[in-house]
């Protein structure tokens, strides 16, 4: 099937096995998750040519499950956005609407899904990446407990934060694949070693879902609003208790976030200087300038302007008043979730604040920012994560998110799938 919506950077045609769990079925991988023998660029310029030696350990795992890997799929550079406009190979479009952006940054991923041109799909989520192109496109996306599946072989933007995923049509796909890619790999020492081996079973019954206010704030959609109270009130229906609740830390979990994913990615960027990887430039020069030229001229402006942003805060002199404090906000974040789910099993919101943008609409990079405050909290806390279409604004899918406790990613897929039975019953 054709590429319409330029979901793919790379398309391949492995066959697949014959056995194992996810035997012959389609799955567009996202090209910061490293596949031997096949390119992997991220969806920089800088990389373009470059084939990685080995497989992530997610890519294993899929393989050894009999899947297709069917492609790599397009994203914003490095994961740096939250619309798939600043890959540096053309924005991917959405396949509900083509004049509208898929969200970000997996947005290949979740437009092949949408498309029918894969099954299913890995994207990764660092403050929103699965979640939110999962919401824009109308699929499920789901964002697991850090430390769940490996991070081995996925090329580095914030390492604290980020975490690979499943995407796909159904909360049962999804449940599906995340059994396949959550083994243990002892080669990610941050692995928890909980494999996820869960069938779900579709109940909240007897689940407490609070609801922040802090998710319904200054910025989010009302007719988006309209839907997730709908939904909420079809879990309710489902046996839930819903409970309002309030989540403080909501005020500064941008500015920490942002400022903590720059200090990281400032630092694992710095091996793109056209001698370990990128471009080599002419031998005979000074190499601050050689470094200079080859990062000035492949990677794009959101990648150039992160790296100075996280390079500033994390200098000497401003490490204090930048990562320091950001690290004392992403712990009331932390505080915040851990006081929640003392007495709350779920926390239920809308996954991002609109429907999806026009192509263009989000030009500049601060109210690009302003689009991932749903979505960062769970990954400054490590929490689990879920997007699963809600109906739609204008023909547009609207995402409800369900947040969870860390390592409980079983009760946010029982609900999901509790929801996605009842919507479509
Ligand atoms: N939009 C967010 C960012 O640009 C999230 C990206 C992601 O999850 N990779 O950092």
């Amino acid at each position: 099937m054709e590429d319409r919506y330029n979901a793919y950077l790379l398309r391949s045609d492995e066959p697949g096995g014959s056995m194992g769990p996810l035997a012959g079925r389609t799955v567009a991988v996202k090209d910061n998750i490293s596949t031997a023998g096949l390119e992997t660029t991220c969806g920089s310029r800088i990389l373009k040519g470059y084939v990685p030696p080995y497989d992530a350990h997610v890519v294993t795992l899929l393989r050894e499950a009999g899947a297709a890997i069917n492609g790599k799929t397009n994203m914003d550079e490095f994961g740096m956005g939250s619309t798939t406009e600043n890959s540096g190979f053309g924005p991917t479009l959405n396949p509900v609407d083509p004049t509208r952006v898929p969200g970000g940054s997996s947005g290949g991923s979740a437009a092949a899904v949408a498309a029918g041109l894969a099954e299913l799909a890995l994207g990764t989520d660092t403050g929103g990446s699965i979640r939110c192109p999962a919401a824009f496109c109308g699929i499920v996306g789901l964002k697991p407990t850090y430390g769940r599946v490996s991070r081995y072989g996925l090329v580095a933007y914030a390492n604290s934060l980020e975490t690979i995923g499943p995407m796909a049509r159904t909360v049962g796909d999804v449940s599906a694949l995340y059994r396949v890619i959550s083994r243990h790999d002892p080669r990610d020492t941050t692995m928890q070693g909980r494999p996820y081996e869960h069938d779900p079973a579709p109940t909240v019954a007897g689940r407490r879902i609070g609801v922040p206010a802090e998710f319904f704030g200054e910025g989010v959609d009302s007719r988006v609003a309209t839907r997730v109270e709908e939904a909420i009130e079809t879990l309710s229906a489902c046996g839930a208790t819903i409970v309002p609740v309030s989540m403080p830390s909501m005020a500064s979990a941008l500015a920490a976030y942002y400022v903590t994913c720059t200090s990281e990615a400032s630092s694992n960027l710095a091996r793109y200087d056209g001698v370990r990887y990128g471009p080599g430039g002419e031998t005979a020069r000074p190499w601050h300038e050689a470094f200079t030229d080859v990062r000035g001229s492949h990677f794009g402006e959101e990648v150039r302007r992160r790296i100075l942003l996280g390079t500033f805060a994390l200098s000497a002199g401003y490490y204090g008043k930048y990562y320091g404090k950001a690290q004392t906000a992403r712990a009331n974040v932390a505080a915040d979730f851990e006081r929640l789910f003392g007495t709350i099993d779920l926390l239920a919101g809308p996954t991002m604040p609109t429907v999806a943008y026009r192509l263009g609409e989000l030009a500049d990079p601060l109210s690009m920012y302003l689009a991932d405050i749903l979505t960062v909290p769970a990954n400054l806390a490590g929490v689990p994560a879920i997007s699963v279409p809600c109906g739609e604004v204008d023909g547009l899918p609207v995402g409800l998110q369900l947040m969870g406790r860390m390592f409980d990613d079983e009760a946010v897929i029982d609900a999901a799938a509790a929801y996605e039975a009842e919507a479509t019953a």
